[in-house]
């Protein structure tokens, strides 16, 4: 197990408003903002981490809440559903929960044999919440509105929408280690046995889907789970082997990342589990104060003025 892929790390989305995006996740879903940073490459945007309670892998969905910036289009080349699991019998809680608050949602619905409720976030992002299969004993964050019974344990699955699913396929199997478990229509799951919990990837094939526009409500990359950053480097190797193109290791202040363009358009990341959240703030203190790469934190007042105040 040490040396494979632990399913998903982290996805990475883009939001229009900082504030709006922090509250729809802590607040409607209930989730813990487990970091909040700025983007390394530019700091006068958030990038927020929002999870469970440590910010497990397997939990953590990020965001660049860039202020203005225009709808992206969800499409072909890009990661197109998030699913989140959630117990049996919650759905239609969060049904009822999502009405109330004017969530824009659809009907329950059933794929693989798992009940799901589709839902969007304020910019447009498409999201799931699953019943999995298997019984979810993660243990969720909670919250006054959010109880356990309910609560969102973690991601079950990530949909990709490819024009040719063959050579995306082939990376999951012969590289990540996953397996093709069921095809149901157009959609075909791949899974991993290596890690209980995340371990889905489904690919949804449309040959003459238009391509995606990657701005606001839509996905920017997707990060896979490994344990340390010799296993990081192995894979690595193993991705050149192939004849991929992939970056050096990139120091992410909370986990060690590899980038690489997959053959369908998707920007797949590889993300260490360590160092972890808790590398710069006290676990019960988690996402209470911004946190700065060292390199911009002799303009922290300046910084600091220049973000969107989310209170
Ligand atoms: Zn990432």
């Amino acid at each position: 197990m040490e040396n494979k892929i632990l399913g998903l790390h982290h996805i990475t989305a883009i939001a229009g408003n900082a504030k709006r995006n922090h509250d729809f996740y802590t607040k409607v879903l209930g989730l813990r903002m487990v970091k909040k940073t700025v983007n390394f490459d530019d700091p006068g945007t958030y990038h927020f981490y929002f999870g469970d309670e440590t910010g497990s892998p397997g939990s953590i969905l990020t965001f660049f809440p860039w202020e203005g910036i225009g709808q992206g289009r969800t499409g072909a080349g890009m990661a197109t559903e998030i699913g989140y699991s959630v117990p049996a019998g919650s759905l239609e809680f969060w049904a009822a929960r999502f009405d109330q608050l004017k969530v824009a949602h659809g009907p329950i619905r059933e794929s693989f044999g798992e009940q799901y409720l589709p839902f969007t976030d304020p910019d447009g992002l498409n999201l799931n919440l699953v019943v999995s299969a298997k019984n979810d004993t993660r243990k969720p964050w909670t919250t006054d509105e959010v109880a356990e019974v309910v609560a969102i344990r973690g991601f079950h699955n990530i949909v990709l929408t490819l024009h040719e699913m063959r050579e995306t396929g082939e990376v999951l199997t012969d590289i990540f280690g996953y397996r093709l478990s069921a095809t149901e229509a157009s959609r075909t799951r791949f899974i991993t046995d290596e890690i209980e919990h995340a371990s889905i990837v489904d690919i949804i094939e449309v040959p003459d889907e238009k391509p995606g526009i990657n701005a606001a409500g839509t996905n920017h990359h997707v990060a896979f789970r490994v344990s340390n950053e010799e296993v990081l480097m192995n894979f690595r190797d193993k991705i050149i082997a192939k004849g991929f193109s992939i970056t050096p290791k990139i120091d992410r202040d909370y986990f060690f990342s590899l980038y690489f363009r997959e053959p369908g358009g998707v920007l797949f990341e590889l993300a260490t589990d360590n160092p972890g959240f808790a590398r710069d703030e006290a676990p019960e203190a988690l996402g209470t104060s911004l946190k700065l790469p060292t390199q911009y934190e002799s303009y922290r007042s300046k910084i600091e003025a220049s973000l969107p105040k989310l209170d």
